[in-house]
């Protein structure tokens, strides 16, 4: 027996119509290279409106990859519906990529025009003859003085705006498998991979962000996205925003923490998330700024080494609220929620609750198989395994069929290349990445639970581990550590900080003292980069 309710397709149209009907008062904040301008959800919705049929007049065709090369502001949110809306397909493209991976990306999904800020003009100019199917590039005023290149492929957003004739009705997608945007993997191992996020994933995904359990995002939020717009759509962020009724404060291009810190506290932010490197670069600004309206700093991207957390709790009263995911996982999987088992625990026990990454949200499903034997391990928090996830938001494959088998299992779970265990509650604490563990003498040796531990000590201000090569052990582990402004610390002292914290084998055989952890282009530790680094290091240790 079916069961007789309404099949209406789950589409950004309804998220759209939404923010248009019944918030059309919130605002839209974006902070510019020197002032910021502000305007409601209704003038940005008829702006949508009127991009629409920009894109018919650029005849992009009917699902033609709309490519973004952008800071994160309104005019960007604009790009975020308009695309899709119609059809189209948002492709945002990560501004730090370097110009052979972005020169591969744009022809790979053939985008046929791409919407850049003018303060980035200069970045994607030099590399456009190397785009082989873009027929359009559209220049968005942000501030920024760059000269406008004489070339017929040039436009300015106002202009086409201007002159363009609102889109009349309600947005339509019949289908809501079809596809609404994409993101590129910043590719650590071979080529960047596209991943094709539905309209179907987009909407349930962007729905989680309003869950109790989650952000809990509602119409009484500020939310400040820090993380890039073209990471993973920023989380899905803006379309839980728009889906909520939230007001919406974005930070241009003025991403240091002293721009960002000034924005959370004028605005009166209540939410927002962006990967540790950000919230560590700001926690010595705490003290000097009233957040008192922040509820929620949704953390991830790489682990949140739980003393970050901690420094945050102590100085303004609020820790991180800690997810993890991955452009497959569009990105939200688990979130590290306190429940109520963990009511009796001490302060400290329950930062240890949230330096783990946590619970599948609903509708995610994981499960742990050891890589070697693909037999699925118990959650006892004991055994180690990869962790495979399935759900309406995860990758069933990638663009053009790539990375089957080797990244996606028989029976349609995503292998997430991420070692971890998991308790008996479903709360998963990330060990490692399968391409990061170290292989000491056979056994397994967590590179970012040694990270954690030696960002603890309290003169360390960043700390990456890496494997090494080992005449015996055949791997060992370094550690590049970073050192605060103004302190001294010895390989003795780190050594000496760890030897009650973990395995006596553990145990780095080496310590170099580096200026900064090279990262990647969204702000995560590259141990790649390391490895090149001391790819020839030598370690003399028995
Ligand atoms: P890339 O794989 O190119 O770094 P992603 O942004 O998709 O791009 O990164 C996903 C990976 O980032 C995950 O597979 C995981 O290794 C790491 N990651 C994400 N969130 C966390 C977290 N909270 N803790 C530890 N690692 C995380």
């Amino acid at each position: 027996m079916l069961g007789l309710m309404q099949h209406r397709s789950l589409a950004l149209p309804h998220v759209f119509h939404r923010a248009e009907q019944y918030f059309g008062h919130k605002s839209i904040v974006t902070a510019g290279a020197q002032d910021e301008s502000t305007t409601t959800v209704a003038e940005w919705a008829q702006r949508v409106r009127r991009l629409a049929t920009v894109l018919d007049t650029l005849d992009v065709s009917a699902d033609g990859r709309v490519g973004t090369f952008c800071w994160n502001t309104g005019r960007h949110l604009e790009l975020y519906m308009a695309a899709p809306c119609t059809g189209r397909v948002l492709h945002t493209l990560n501004i730090r990529l370097f110009p052979d991976q972005l020169g591969y990306i744009v022809n790979h999904a053939e985008d046929e025009v791409v919407f850049v800020d003018r303060s980035l003009l200069p970045v994607l100019w030099p590399l456009v003859d190397k785009f082989e199917t873009v027929r359009h590039f559209v220049v968005i005023d942000d501030g920024a003085v760059a000269p406008l290149p004489e070339d017929p492929r040039v436009h300015d957003y106002e202009e086409l705006l201007a002159a363009a004739a609102p889109f009349e009705g309600t947005f339509t997608i019949d289908d809501e498998d079809s596809a609404a945007a994409m993101c590129y993997t910043s590719g650590t191992t071979g080529n960047p991979k596209g991943v094709v996020y539905s309209h179907r994933s987009a909407v349930l995904h962007a729905l989680i962000s309003l869950t109790a359990d989650g952000m809990a995002l509602s119409e009484r939020d500020v939310v400040l996205p820090v993380v890039p717009m073209f990471h993973a759509n920023a989380w899905g962020l803006p379309y839980g925003c728009l889906l909520a009724g939230t007001d919406m404060v974005f930070p241009g291009p003025n991403m240091t923490p002293q721009a960002i810190v000034a924005l959370l506290e004028k605005h009166r932010v209540t939410v927002t998330g962006g990967v540790p490197t950000i919230w560590m670069g700001m926690l010595p600004l705490l003290p000097a700024h009233d957040l008192s309206a922040l509820r929620v700093i949704l953390c991830g991207g790489s682990a949140v080494p739980r003393v970050l957390s901690e420094g945050y709790r102590e100085a303004i009263g609020l820790p991180m609220l800690h997810a993890w995911g991955m452009t497959e996982t569009s990105p939200i999987a688990t979130m590290s929620v306190l429940r109520s088992h963990h009511a009796t625990l001490t302060e400290a026990e329950r930062a240890d609750v949230r330096a783990r990454q946590g619970q599948p949200v609903p509708l995610v499903d994981l499960r742990l198989v050891d890589p070697s034997t693909g037999e699925t391990q118990p959650w006892d928090d004991a055994a180690t395994g990869e962790i495979q996830a399935a759900g309406p938001w995860i990758a069933a494959q990638y663009y053009r069929g790539e990375g089957e088998g080797a990244q996606f299992t028989d029976d349609g779970w995503l292998r997430t290349g991420d070692v971890a265990t998991v308790d008996g509650y479903g709360s998963v604490r990330l060990v490692d990445r399968t391409k990061d563990l170290i292989k000491s003498g056979g056994e397994w040796i967590g590179s970012v639970e040694l990270e954690n531990e030696i960002m603890a000590h309290p003169k360390v201000a960043e700390a990456a581990v890496i494997a090494v090569p080992h005449p015996k052990w055949v791997e060992r582990p370094l550690a590049c550590v970073v050192v605060k402004p103004g302190e001294t610390l010895t390989a003795e002292e780190v050594i000496a900080h760890l030897e009650p914290r973990v395995a006596k084998w553990w145990l780095p055989d080496a310590v170099e003292f580096i200026d900064e952890v090279p990262k990647t282009s969204v702000g995560k530790f590259s141990k790649k980069t390391l490895r090149e680094k001391f790819g020839g290091y030598q370690v003399t240790a028995p």
